[in-house]
């Protein structure tokens, strides 16, 4: 099952973890934007409820707005049996149940005190185990889950990122016109073909290069 060079995630040649850089710095970041995705749907759920209103009157309960039953359940309540349901609704598992059952793993696996169970606490109780986590022959399934709970969130909040195409930069590795910028995101570009990342002060330098390239070049 394992591939000793390859990436559990991507299958990209690895060296010296079972997961690449690329998806070591992809999963931080899924795991990074939950607990403010579950905040952005608490706040549509108190919107589905009536906004102005204090979210506790019988009309404002026993009548939710249609098509809202995906953020209920996002939000849903986190035993088995929610979870069943939940997939049967709509197909996205409740954040607490994610969260929970992967937290858990980690938990017992490491012999640790085990965490409350709210987003904070069970986000900060995997992101401080990533390391750990990056060598489970577990770690794609584990990506894959926190993916799709980011996805499914940021389809309701609305907030999934935005491609941009970095027009007229050429990219230093590939040398295609193929780098892009996701807003929000954690690069200042990224390729789509050969998959390197650039931080905001590379970025910079490449841009600086490329635009003195140009002047220096001579004019026809
Ligand atoms: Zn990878
Ligand atoms: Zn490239």
């Amino acid at each position: 099952m394992s591939n000793l060079y390859g990436c559990l995630v991507c299958s990209r040649p690895s060296e010296w973890s079972k997961t690449c850089e690329w998806c070591q710095s992809r999963i931080r970041g899924a795991l990074a934007q939950l607990p403010e995705q579950y905040v952005y749907l608490t706040m549509s759920r108190q919107r589905v409820r009536g906004g102005g209103g204090d979210g506790r009157s019988p009309k404002a309960l026993h009548s939710p707005v249609p098509g809202r039953d995906d953020v209920l359940n996002l939000l849903g309540p986190a035993s088995r049996q929610a979870v069943i349901d939940a997939e049967d609704q709509v197909g996205d598992t409740p954040f607490l149940e994610v969260l929970g059952s992967w937290s858990e793993a980690v938990t017992d696996e490491r012999r640790l005190t085990p965490v409350s169970r709210n987003v904070t606490a069970l986000t900060t109780r995997l992101t401080g185990n990533l390391t750990w986590i990056y060598e489970q022959p577990w770690v794609a399934d584990f990506f894959g889950e926190i993916e799709e709970l980011l996805r499914a969130a940021q389809r309701i909040t609305m907030t999934r990122p935005r491609k941009e195409l970095l027009r007229g930069i050429t990219c230093p590795s590939c040398e295609g016109l193929t780098l892009v910028r996701y807003v929000p995101g954690a690069w200042a570009a990224e390729c789509v073909m050969c998959w390197v990342k650039l931080n905001d002060e590379e970025y910079g330098r490449l841009v600086k290069t490329q635009a003195r390239a140009l002047q220096d070049s001579p004019k026809s």
